[in-house]
This record gives C-alpha cells, structure tokens and sequence, in this order.
C-alpha cells in the first residue's frame, strides 16, 4: 500500500497537527490537554470533506477495474441526521458524513496489554475487546521484529470531544476550530476501534514523521495482518479529506484489512463514497 506516493500529498494543507503531543502542554493545563490536543489534531480535522455520497459504483455493476470487493459494497445506512444505523458494526465508515449517534457508547471498551506512552489512568487507554486483542497480538509481534511502539490515545467519548471541540471554537472561532479539530459524532476514536500509536523514535509524537520511523514503516507493511488499516494514507488525503496520519490505526477486522490492503483502498472507497 505504501508506495510512497508522497508526491501532491497535500502537504500544501500543513494543518496544525493535532495528535502530537509536542503541542499539547500549551494549550491547556491538565493531563487531559495532552488527549485533547490529540483528539483534536487527530483525523478528523482539517480538510474539508471531501468526499460525498455519490452512488458513484452500484452494486452488480461491471467494476473493470481493481477493487471488486470494494465496488459492491453498499454504503452504510444513515438515518436524516446522518447517524449511523449500526454504529458498533466492525467495518463502519465514521467521517463527516458518516456519524456515530451522540448516545453510542461501545459496549465492550477494554484496555488492552499494551505500552502506553503515559502512566495515568485515562478512558483514552480503551479499546473495543476484537481491537484489544488484534492490538496485543501486532505489538508483540512488532516487539519481536524490535519495534518499539507505544499505544497514545484510544476511546474518545462524544460528549469529550464535544468539550474538546466547544473549548477549541471559543479560543479560534467555529470556523478555525473546524480545520484542526473533529466536532462530535465525527471521529473514529468515539467508535473505540482507533488508536493512535507513536514511538520513541518519533519521541512519541503523533506527526508525520513517525510514518518514516522503522516503526512507521512496519505498520504500512503489517497493520494489515493484524486487522487495522493506516487509515488516512498520505497519498489519499482528497479522498478521506484528512491529512496524513501514520499514527491512527482503525481496526476492521482481518478479512477486511486484507481486502483494503491488497485493492490499496480506503474505506471511502471501498463504499463508493467518495468523488
Ligand atoms: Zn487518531
């Protein structure tokens, strides 16, 4: 998947980072900052979507070129307000268009053996149970392949990113707020089957950066085998409408990390929903 494509990327959008924890100690006092800044900068924000629901493949239809798989799929159902019908469904698409509900909460969040690159207790440090498991299993194999990864920041409820989002707003505005911060229902962390995961080679940051650091590199090669998929690939970033994220991994299962690997596609493509 990663041939690395970083041609266009857009790194023209240079959005303001959020995941790395470089920034975090100023914007605001408590620990929680450090997950704010996090959440913030995570995915969700910056670009503007890009995609839109177009029915751009139908099912059946002759998909010549590569993704079969991908070409089939039907998006998810939503109801008006563009929430999800079953949020807690493994392969859902979470994007600005695709919402989680602003009551979903993941029955089965865990907290997986994993390193953490802080020592406190913290909600950020859950998972859902398939993703803890699948998250054990590709840190220990990374450790076996003398990668030294660290889990930064998992769950993310939607009345904590709300807060998160509402604080940011009141310091930028609404619409500054918008280019670096996900607001609620938006992002994958509230699904509980992200975590974003950095290294000491990267100092632990959530930069991009770290998608060159050897732990990095062993992700775009062995997420895949474990479950997860590089979500916002740096040379599909009008495709997510997301910067580059090496650090946020999603989990969908084996079956479908395999299929998005091989087609080399994102979940956006995979349900026809993107320009
Ligand atoms: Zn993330």
């Amino acid at each position: 998947m990663n041939k690395n494509v970083l041609g266009f990327s857009f790194a023209v959008f240079f959005l303001i980072t959020g995941c790395s924890t470089s920034t975090e100690s100023e914007e605001e006092p408590e620990q929680e900052d450090v997950a704010s800044d996090a959440e913030q900068t995570d995915n969700e924000e910056e670009t503007e979507p890009v995609f839109e629901e177009n029915d751009s493949k139908e099912a059946g239809s002759d998909t010549s070129d590569q993704s079969e798989d991908a070409a089939e799929q039907a998006p998810p159902k939503t109801n008006e307000e563009g929430e999800l019908e079953n949020p807690s469904a493994l392969d859902a698409l979470v994007n600005r268009d695709y919402l989680l509900p602003g009551d979903y909460e993941p029955e089965d969040l865990t907290v997986p053996d994993v390193p953490f690159s802080f020592e406190e207790e913290h909600p950020k440090r859950q998972i859902r149970e398939p993703a803890a498991d699948a998250l054990e299993t590709l840190f220990e194999e990374a450790d076996a392949d003398d990668m030294q990864l660290y889990a930064i920041s998992g769950y993310r409820s939607y009345d904590r990113q709300e807060a998160i989002f509402a604080a940011n707003a009141a310091e930028d505005g609404v619409e500054e707020a918008n280019k670096y911060s996900a607001q609620a229902g938006e992002s994958e962390h509230q699904s509980g089957l992200a975590m974003d995961v950095s290294s000491p080679s990267n100092d632990f940051a959530l930069t991009n950066d770290f998608g060159e650091t050897p732990e990095g590199e062993w992700l775009k090669e062995h997420a895949h085998e474990y479950g997860f998929v590089i979500r916002y690939p740096d040379d599909k970033t009008d495709i997510t409408g997301y910067q580059y994220e090496p650090w946020h991994l999603r989990y969908v299962g084996e079956d479908l990390a395999e299929t998005l690997y091989e087609a080399d596609e994102t979940l956006e493509e995979y349900y026809g929903v993107h320009e």
